[in-house]
């Protein structure tokens, strides 16, 4: 069945930008150059310009740009990585992957992002790094988390996957960790037409580590300092992210004028609005409700051909894949946000009238 108003909309995206991308495809085509080319460079410096970064390091994905920064920023075997218990799967993955152990840590009951006390409690001996994901498009409370890392001798990591364009007192998201991992999977703010993604990071040092790891270990052709992986970011995508990258701004304007459709029309109704923690830009890659009636609700939204998610239903701490190495832990925030929330279509092109009807059956099942 077609969904009336889908929770994203990649192809209205493509038809309103088709020339410029069009444009772009056929050039990349007829160039010959398909991977980690002169585009792909373009977009590292375009990147880093946009967030105020020193370094971009194109990568294959999202869940690469975290697994690489880990590799580089020394994460591996025996050490634990802290990491929210509420976020996707692919923040703790990554950790998993560079041979380390995810440590879950609580989360803030107002922002869903990490706890920075629950943090705290959960740092022992072995603790190497923090991963802060900026849940939703806001940033989470990266002066403290900053802090608590320079206080212990952590790495910060930031997951940026869905937040680029955000910012936390005036800096952007990205910048204020060792590394800051985006990801520009077909959903996210900024998207390419599969996947990629890139790393930010401050020291030349990680720069050149990362070019090395995503290419095989190698720095000259056909020598390997060390085993590295095959996580280079494809021409045709940076030449599409090109062109979208000019209207992002614009796009996550479009968002921010959603979130506020959502508010005025939802204010009073007997659910949870998200917060905005007044720290900076939220570029709401979702928003995101809560209510006690939220399985109604959704039900409700899908009789009208209207989407909507449960970003996350469980857990990591109690996913299958974690479980057995977590019966211990319990996080109750985490727990209950699972039980509650309810994301809501907000990509730019969902538009008033289509608001308004959400807001109306959310209000009439609250
Ligand atoms: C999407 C996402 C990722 C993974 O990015 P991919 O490009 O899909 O690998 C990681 N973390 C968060 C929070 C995400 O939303």
């Amino acid at each position: 069945m077609s969904v009336a108003v889908p929770m994203a909309d990649p192809a209205a995206e493509y038809r309103l930008l088709k020339a410029g991308i069009d444009q772009a495809v056929h050039r990349v085509l007829e160039s010959g150059h398909y991977v980690l080319g002169p585009e792909a460079e373009a977009l590292e410096r375009e990147l880093a310009a946009f967030t105020g970064a020193a370094h971009a390091v194109g990568v294959n994905s999202g869940t690469d740009a975290l697994h690489l920064a880990l590799v580089a920023a020394g994460v591996g075997a025996g050490d634990e990585v802290l990491v929210p218990g509420f976020t996707f799967f692919a923040t703790a993955e990554a950790v998993t992957h560079a041979g380390a152990r995810p440590v879950f840590a609580d989360i803030d009951e107002a922002t869903f992002n990490l706890d920075v006390r629950s943090a705290r409690e959960r740092i022992t001996a072995r603790t190497r790094a923090v991963i802060a994901v900026h849940l939703f498009g806001q940033c989470a409370a990266l002066d403290r988390l900053q802090q608590l890392c320079d206080d212990h001798g952590l790495a910060l990591l930031e997951d940026c996957a869905q937040a680029l364009g955000a910012d936390y007192d005036g800096r952007r998201a990205g910048t204020w960790g060792a590394f800051g991992c985006l990801s520009f999977y077909p959903t996210k703010n900024l998207a390419a037409a599969g996947d990629a993604g890139m790393v930010l990071c401050r020291e030349t040092a990680h720069d050149e580590t990362l070019r090395m790891l995503r290419h095989h270990g190698s720095r000259e052709a056909y020598v390997h300092q060390r085993v590295g992986w095959n996580s280079r970011l494809d021409e045709l995508h940076a030449a599409i992210l090109r062109v979208k990258l000019a209207h992002l701004e614009r796009f996550n304007d479009a968002r921010s004028r959603n979130a506020q459709h959502y508010r005025e029309r939802l204010s009073g109704a007997a659910i949870e609005l998200p917060l905005e923690h007044g720290h900076g830009r939220h570029v709401y890659h979702q928003f995101t409700i809560r209510s006690r009636r939220r399985d109604a609700i959704r039900q409700a939204l899908a009789r009208e051909g209207i989407a909507s998610a449960v970003h996350y239903a469980v857990p990591l701490h109690r996913q299958p894949a974690y479980e057995a190495a977590n019966r211990d832990v319990s996080l109750p925030v985490c727990e209950e946000a699972t039980r509650t929330v309810l994301s809501l279509p907000i990509h730019p092109f969902v538009g008033a009238p289509a608001i308004e009807r959400i807001c109306a059956v959310v209000r009439a099942n609250a």
